[in-house]
């Protein structure tokens, strides 16, 4: 029998994208994987069939075509006043967030080196550290708010530490980090000569607080990567578009690892990328409104079902504790679910590099059309009905 290589066997497939196949499999609402049941923009749509119809179907230039990297300098610089990015040198276009981060690891991580990681955290930073051959060492964000204590912070660095990786707003507790937090993560990598992945996805669906950018904090420029993606902002996570912004020496490396992992980005999906970030503001105001609607409607029905909710102040998951609503670990309790009263959600436990912490743990996603929602909550009703 061919072996597998240890890498691969060293993580479990997605738990995420499991849950998402179980759902489709029974029939479930689906609130698990993190993707819009609703349409994206028209504008996307138009710019998209108008590219197919103009035959852009060969490869772009491996780190992005240009209109789309100038779109992206121009959009961060008029989102974050004093962000400026030289398209031509500090800017790479990748296939979604995904490989954006991935790319980054391997061109920055060597084997050995060590990666600090907050969690709970987005379950892809393991695997994408296990596969750089790099050590993630975790630091525990608690809740009721999912702070972190700095001291815990300051202990993981070692002198193996070459880079931490920041996602705010979080996946999956919805954390908004605040300018303090972000300070004291700053400091420590200016101190330890660290490298900031960021994970700025969810940049624009903030309920409390405000998204800061760690690039544009004091020294931060020159040691952070920030990943980010059309899939969260525009509603087509299935695009695969997405992109990184490191500065000229960082970014040279990504472009190779890039070039020999996907060389490119699907070309006709990068010209409507393009049309999309030049949205004016009311298109990132109706989007945060919209997700403020859902996230008002799934939160109550899940509290009258019994779970404790910790409510988001960004992105569009919820983390719940399940402790009143079931004795059953978070998988089994997840697994049931999905059948009956058929809700799919993920296990808490798949966010944390100690099972244990997530075992009362479950999480909702709800980038779903009300009428979704409410379905959810009418089966979420029937659990309260008759507790296990
Ligand atoms: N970010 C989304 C989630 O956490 C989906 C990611 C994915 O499955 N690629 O559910």
């Amino acid at each position: 029998m061919p072996r597998v290589s240890s890498k691969a066997g060293g993580f479990t497939e997605s738990v995420i994208r499991e849950m998402s196949r179980l759902a489709t499999a029974t029939g479930a609402v689906n609130l698990g994987q993190g993707f819009p049941d609703f349409p994206c923009p028209p504008e996307l749509k138009a710019a998209a069939v108008e590219a197919l119809h103009a035959d852009l179907n060969q490869y772009a230039i491996t780190w992005g075509a240009k209109p789309l990297r100038d779109a992206i300098a121009a959009k961060t610089a008029r989102t974050y006043p004093g962000w400026k990015v030289d398209p031509e040198t500090e800017i790479t276009v990748t296939c979604g967030a995904t490989e954006g981060m991935i790319a980054a690891f391997l061109a920055i991580l060597d084997p050995g080196d060590e990666v600090i990681i907050f969690e709970p955290f987005y379950e892809n930073y393991g695997p994408d550290a296990m596969l750089t051959g790099a050590l993630a060492r975790y630091v525990t964000l608690r809740e009721p708010d999912w702070s972190f204590d700095p001291d815990e912070l300051r202990a993981a660095v070692t002198p193996r530490t070459r880079g931490i990786v920041v996602n705010s707003p979080h996946n999956p507790t919805g954390k908004v980090f605040d300018a303090d937090e972000l300070e004291t993560i700053a400091s420590l990598c200016r101190d330890h000569d660290l490298v900031a992945f960021t994970d700025d996805i969810y940049e624009h669906i903030v309920y409390t607080g405000r998204h800061i950018p760690l690039a544009t904090l004091d020294g931060m420029r020159e040691r952070t990567v920030a990943v980010n993606s059309m899939s969260k902002t525009y509603s087509v996570t299935g695009w695969r578009v997405g992109w990184v912004v490191a500065p000229r020496p960082l970014t040279a490396a990504i472009r190779k690892t890039h070039d020999f992992l996907t060389v490119g980005a699907a070309a006709p999906l990068q010209h409507a990328a393009a049309v999309a970030l030049d949205l004016p503001d009311a298109y990132y105001e109706a989007l945060v409104a919209g997700y403020r609607e859902r996230r008002d409607a799934l939160l109550p029905a899940l509290e009258n079902a019994g779970f404790r909710v910790y409510a988001p102040d960004g992105a569009y998951y919820v983390m719940t504790d399940i402790a009143r609503v079931t004795h059953e670990d978070d998988t089994t309790f997840a697994r049931r679910l999905v059948i009956d009263p058929g809700v799919a959600a993920v296990p808490g436990s798949s966010f944390y590099s100690e099972p244990a912490l997530g075992r009362t743990k479950l999480r909702f996603a709800f980038p779903k059309r009300v009428a979704t929602l409410a379905a959810a909550a009418d089966r979420l009703r029937r659990l309260a009905a008759a507790p296990a």
